[in-house]
C-alpha cells in the first residue's frame, strides 16, 4: 500500500497574470492531519480548490489514493468531502432538510440512520429541526463539517475550519477533526492560525505568496530555528527579539546585553517570521 493518499507535484496557478501557486509539491499521508499554514491571499484556497476538482491548474500533477486528478476526477470526488470557507447552506430549510437533501444528491446508503450518526457527531441532534437561520456561526460550522462527512469520505478538506470563530468553539471543532482522524480519516486544511496549525495538525506547510517555504511537523518546523525568543522593548517601545538554540544560551545572552528581557519558547509565528520577515496576521 502506498504511504502518501494526497501527491502534489510541481503545481502552477496563475489569475490574471498572477502567478498564485508556484512550484507547490507536498504529499500527505493516510491518516494524517495536515495543515497549509499561510496569510490571507497565500494561494491556499486556491490549492484546495484544485485538489477539490472545483479550479484547473495551469502545470502539475495531482494524485489522490492514486487516481490522477486529471484523468479520474470522478472517482477522486466520491472519496473526498469539502468544507468550503463559507457556510453555504440553505438556510431556509432545517438542519435535517439540509443534510437530507445532500444525502439524497450524493445517494448516501441508509440516510437517515447516517444523519442521526453525523448529527450526534457534531453535537447537533437536538436542533434538527431548528431552521439553518436560527444557528450560531459555529453551529452552521458543524453542520457543514457533517455535510461533509454524510458520504463517509477517506479525505476530508476544510479551507480556514475555526475563521470568525470564538475560541472555545473552535476547539470544538479540533476535537471533531481528531476524532474523525481517529475514525481513519485523512484531513488536509487550511489555516491562517498559529495556534491552530501548532495544536491540531502533526504537520504543517508553511506557504507564502504562492510558495511552500517549509514543511514539517510543528515541533522540527521550530527547532529548524531555535528553542526559544529572547525579547527586549527598548526606549522607544519597539520589540526586539533574538532566537536561541537552549534557554542557557539566552539567559548568557542577556547576561551579556544587561537589560531587561524575557524568554518564552519559539512557536510557528516566530517560523513565518524567519522564512518570510513578516508576521502572518498581517
Ligand atoms: P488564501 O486562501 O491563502 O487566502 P487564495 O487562494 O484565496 O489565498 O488567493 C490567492 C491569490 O489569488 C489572491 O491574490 C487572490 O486575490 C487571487 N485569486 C484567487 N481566486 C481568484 C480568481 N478567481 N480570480 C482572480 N484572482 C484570484
Amino acid at each position: 500500500m502506498k504511504e502518501y493518499i494526497i501527491e502534489v507535484k510541481n503545481l502552477f496557478k496563475t489569475y490574471e497574470g498572477k502567478r498564485v501557486v508556484d512550484d507547490v509539491s507536498f504529499f500527505v499521508k493516510k491518516g494524517e492531519i495536515f495543515g497549509l499554514l499561510g496569510p490571507n491571499g497565500a494561494g491556499k484556497t486556491t490549492i484546495i480548490k484544485i485538489l477539490t476538482t472545483l479550479v484547473k491548474p495551469d502545470k502539475g500533477e495531482v494524485y489522490i489514493n492514486g487516481f490522477d486528478l486529471f484523468k479520474e476526477p470522478q472517482k477522486i470526488k466520491k472519496i473526498i468531502g469539502v468544507v468550503p470557507q463559507e457556510n453555504n447552506l440553505d438556510r431556509d430549510l432545517t438542519v435535517y432538510e439540509n443534510l437530507f437533501i445532500y444525502g439524497l444528491l450524493h445517494k448516501v446508503k441508509d440516510l437517515k440512520r447516517r444523519i442521526e450518526e453525523m448529527l450526534k457527531f457534531v453535537e447537533l441532534w437536538e436542533r434538527k429541526d431548528s431552521l439553518v437561520s436560527t444557528l450560531s456561526g459555529g453551529m452552521q460550522r458543524r453542520l457543514v463539517i457533517a455535510r461533509a462527512f454524510l458520504p463517509d469520505p477517506s479525505i476530508l478538506f476544510l479551507d480556514e475550519p475555526t475563521v470568525g470563530l470564538d475560541p472555545q468553539i473552535r476547539r470544538f471543532i479540533w476535537e471533531i477533526i481528531r476524532k474523525a482522524k481517529t475514525k481513519g480519516k485523512t484531513i488536509l486544511l487550511t489555516t491562517h492560525y498559529i495556534e491552530e496549525a501548532e495544536n491540531l495538525c502533526e504537520r504543517v506547510s508553511i506557504i507564502h505568496r504562492g510558495k511552500l517555504l517549509a514543511i514539517g511537523t510543528p515541533c522540527e518546523l521550530k527547532e529548524r530555528i531555535g528553542r526559544f525568543v529572547v525579547e527586549h522593548i527598548n526606549g522607544d517601545g519597539r520589540l526586539i527579539q533574538w532566537i536561541c538554540k537552549t534557554k542557557e544560551e539566552a539567559y548568557q545572552l542577556m547576561q551579556e546585553k544587561k537589560i531587561p528581557f524575557s524568554v518564552r519558547p519559539i512557536n510557528l509565528e516566530d517560523v513565518f517570521i524567519n522564512l518570510t520577515g513578516r508576521r502572518i496576521e498581517e
